[in-house]
Formats: C-alpha cells, structure tokens, sequence
C-alpha cells in the first residue's frame, strides 16, 4: 500500500512540471491570439496594416516591464495612454469616460467597442484610438512615422517600432521568441560569469557582458529574431554587430573576425543565422587584433523608453544553451 502511494507520488511529481509547462505554453498561444484578432479589428477599420499595432504594443509592453514609473499591463494589449492624452490636455477629469467630452477636450480617447463609454484600460477602446490617431495623419508607411514621432518625440522610440514593423511584416506571426546560444554547441568553447568584473584597458570600465572562449573562425550566430542595427568598427569592440530583437533587447557580438558576406544594417535576422566568426579585433584602430585570446564578447542592452542599459547576458546564455542541448536530444 504503502509503495503504491510512493509510486503515485513519485509519478505526480515527474507529471506535475510538465503539465505546468504545457499550461503555460497554451496561455501564451491564447494570449498571442487574442492581441491579433484586436491588431486585425484595427486593421480592418484603419487599413493600417496589423503589424503596425503590433509592433507599437510590442514596443510599449517591454518599456513598461522595465519602468517603475507605468503601471503593468493587466490586459492582452501592452499600449499605456497617459490619463491626459486620453481624456485631452485640458480636460478638467482626466479620467473622462465620456466619448463625448473628450472629443471635445481633443482627448485621444473613444469608445472602439460600443459601450458607450471611452475606457482607456479597455483593450478595443485602446487600439482603435491608437487606429484613429495613426489615420488622422494617414495610412502609408511615411505618415505613420510622422504620426509616430509626434506621439513619442523620440527618434529612437520610432526606430525600434519600425523595426519590430519589418521584422513582424516578414514573419507574419507574433511567436518570435525563440533564442539559441551565441556559438555553435558542438563547438569548443568556455565561458564564465564575468558581469561587473573591471577592465584595465581605455580608462576604467566595468565589463559588460560576458567572454566565452573559443577559436579563430568559431562560427557566431544571432541568438534571436531581430534587425542588424550596427555592424563596423569600434576601437574597444573591434568588429562588432549590434541585433535588437522585438523585446527592445540590444545584443552586442564584439572581437570578430570577420563578419558574413552580405550582413548589412537593416538587415532581419533569426535565430541560429551566422553573422560572423570568433576572433581578437579591437583595442587600437580599425584592423588591431591579437592583443587578447580570441572570445566573443557578448553584451546584452534594454531600452526603457528614454534610455539604455545594460544587463548581464550570464543567466540567458545558460538558459538558451540548456533550450537548445534539450532540443537537439
Ligand atoms: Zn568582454
């Protein structure tokens, strides 16, 4: 009796994470869902294209899970109107809910669903304001930028949700989360938790990122979906390319040996495509390697909405690395 119920035991507990994992996974599959039906109802009453809302919720998401400042988000939709924005700059109440008023005030809020209220913590209400806005300067790609800059005044904020627009264009589905390990994993190669440690070389600098060691020529891969924003010279980095993914996520690969044919700025990336090779360059002028053993050095940058910092890359690396050996078995 008392073996059977260690064997139950024993057998729930194997069960238990995996059905937890599962669960997770399906709630991920809804929620992706339901965000595209709503980019698709604005579509539908704009003719803007769906993934330009994709990508300003996108872009908005991850700059609130970042900010102390925002609430979270408690609905499907990342999107935060300013309580002013939406009820209009001198509206009295700026918790107007009455559609007609904040027409008035010139309040960026409507009632997108009928319920005759204008409820700024309402998904449908939310994306067809954000519909109405984009329209009002119109529907092609250059008065949505214009309409952009205007909404943010930051030119940094419209280049990110630009790119998340291209990146989600090309892939025409929002599940673009996966990562891979920077290097090939039957690669030879070694790294450490290296974050925070200091750095002799041009001043005193702390490190950010992690090294991992490997050959000359060791194939280095994009580890996420995203667009090639940077790729050149940097006296400290040498050869580098900078990926920004659609979390607003910079990735930094420096000491190249040299980088794949064709890689250009601008260009859309995926996890796993080989952007360059593992080498020495840096530390002097344009050409300069060999001054330390060849590594990647690998860095890791977010976007808060008004500045950028960096992060230690250590726990996603391991993470990715154990992703991917699970995959590959
Ligand atoms: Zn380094």
């Amino acid at each position: 009796m008392c073996r059977w119920i260690l064997v139950i035991w024993a057998a729930a507990l194997l069960i238990m994470p995996m059905k937890t994992l599962a669960a997770e996974k399906m709630d991920e599959d809804v929620i992706y869902e339901k965000r595209m039906e709503l980019y698709k109802k604005a579509e539908a009453v704009s003719c803007i294209p769906w993934y330009y809302f994709a990508a300003i919720d996108q872009y908005e998401r991850h700059v609130r899970q970042v900010r102390r400042d925002l609430p979270k988000p408690t609905g499907a939709l990342g999107i935060y109107i300013k309580p002013e924005i939406w009820a209009g700059p001198l509206n009295k109440n700026p918790y107007d809910t009455n559609p007609f008023t904040i027409s008035q005030f010139g309040g960026l809020g409507i009632d997108g669903n009928g319920d005759g209220i204008a409820n700024r913590k309402d998904d449908e209400d939310v994306i067809f304001a954000i519909a109405r806005y984009l329209q009002m300067y119109g529907i092609d790609h250059q008065h949505i930028k214009m309409a952009l800059w205007n909404y943010y005044q930051r030119s940094k904020t419209v280049d990110l949700i630009l790119g998340k627009v291209k990146i989600y264009k090309k892939y025409q589905t929002l599940k673009l989360d996966g990562h891979v390990f920077p290097l090939p994993l039957r690669a030879n190669y070694s790294y450490r938790d290296t974050w925070g440690d200091a750095r002799g070389w041009g001043g005193r600098r702390m490190h950010e990122g992690t090294d991992i060691f490997a050959d000359y020529g060791v194939p280095v891969r994009s580890t996420c979906y995203g667009i090639v924003e940077l790729k050149g010279w940097n006296k400290y980095g040498g050869w580098r390319v900078g990926i920004r993914d659609i979390n607003n996520t910079y990735h930094y690969f420096a000491h190249l040996n040299g980088f794949s044919a064709n890689l250009r700025e601008g260009q859309i990336v995926e996890p796993g495509m080989v952007i360059g090779s593992v080498g020495s360059s840096g530390y002097g002028p344009p050409g300069t390697a060999g001054k330390f053993p060849p590594h990647l050095h690998y860095g890791m940058y977010k976007d808060n909405g008004y500045t950028e910092w960096s992060f230690d890359p250590y726990p996603h690396l391991k993470s990715w690395e154990r992703m991917e050996r699970r995959k590959t078995k």
